[in-house]
């Protein structure tokens, strides 16, 4: 089995998966974006691209791979397609793992758009937002001279931030009062986040809740076709059902 991977559930899969079938090799792809990810212990890891589609296809019937599970990030779009083809091509059976969407619940004061473009025009001049986005996602806002962002990152971004930015190195809290306390300290006036759903990055929108921010969410990109399972355990009963 392959599982695809560079998100917490993915980790929490390859455990379900070991723990339930140990006769079974299995082996977790990442992308390689992050230095020093968090990885199940014991684990059979592979880093780095397949080469588009076709490469993981080539892949799949080189490693005698009988199932692969997609269970990258909901907004890896171009990944989720990949897989979709070259399970296809390869004649592989493919799950997609895919944690529900946030939703708005009393109290929430979110601004719905559809791509970073448009979360960046939503932003009024002269906000100081929270980007809570990633590195590789800052720069339409870099754009925006009228704004003075906090930007979040896990890695160091390539290109020094404009004047006027700051720079958290930091992995996101599951705690909604570090959040809020982070936001009230910053004297932030908007998060901008996009719809990752899953409890582990949450705290941050709840925090925003909390002290009454606006919260322009970015909505995902459709799922791909095909059986797709919200939860691991979700993953496991498809997989035990099928034999
Ligand atoms: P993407 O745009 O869908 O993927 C870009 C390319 O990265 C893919 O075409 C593939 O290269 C390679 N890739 C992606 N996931 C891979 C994996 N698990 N194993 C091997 N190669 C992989 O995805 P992205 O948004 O850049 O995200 C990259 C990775 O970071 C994903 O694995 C995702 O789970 C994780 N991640 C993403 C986000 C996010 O916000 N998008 C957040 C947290 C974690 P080839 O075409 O060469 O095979």
């Amino acid at each position: 089995m392959l599982v695809l991977g560079g998100t917490a559930e993915a980790n929490a899969l390859v455990e379900a998966l070991r723990a339930r079938w140990p006769e079974r090799r299995v082996i977790l792809s990442l992308a390689g974006r992050t230095r020093a990810p968090h990885l199940p212990e014991g684990v059979a890891v592979r880093i780095g691209g397949f080469g588009g589609a076709d490469g993981l296809a080539a892949f799949l019937v080189a490693e005698g791979i009988s199932l692969v599970i997609d269970a990258t990030h909901p907004f890896a779009a171009g990944m989720a397609r990949n897989v979709q083809k070259a399970a296809a091509s390869a004649g592989v059976c493919r799950l997609k793992l895919l944690r529900p969407e946030w939703q708005p619940v009393e109290g929430d004061r979110w601004m719905a758009v559809t791509c970073l473009a448009e979360a960046c025009r939503a932003l009024p001049a002269g906000a100081r937002p929270f980007l809570a986005l990633g590195r590789q996602h800052l720069s339409p806002f870099t754009r925006r001279g009228d704004i003075s962002p906090l930007a979040r990152m896990i890695e160091p971004p390539e290109q020094p931030l404009p004047e006027g930015w700051t720079l958290v190195l930091a992995r996101p809290s599951s705690d909604s009062q570090a959040e809020a306390a982070l936001m009230r300290e910053n004297g932030i006036s908007h998060l901008v986040t996009r719809n990752a759903g899953g409890a582990a990055s949450y705290a941050k929108v709840a925090a925003a809740r909390e002290l009454g921010l606006p919260v322009v969410m970015i909505a995902r990109p459709p799922a791909p076709e095909g059986t797709v399972c919200e939860t691991v355990e979700d993953v496991v009963a498809a997989i035990a059902a099928a034999g």
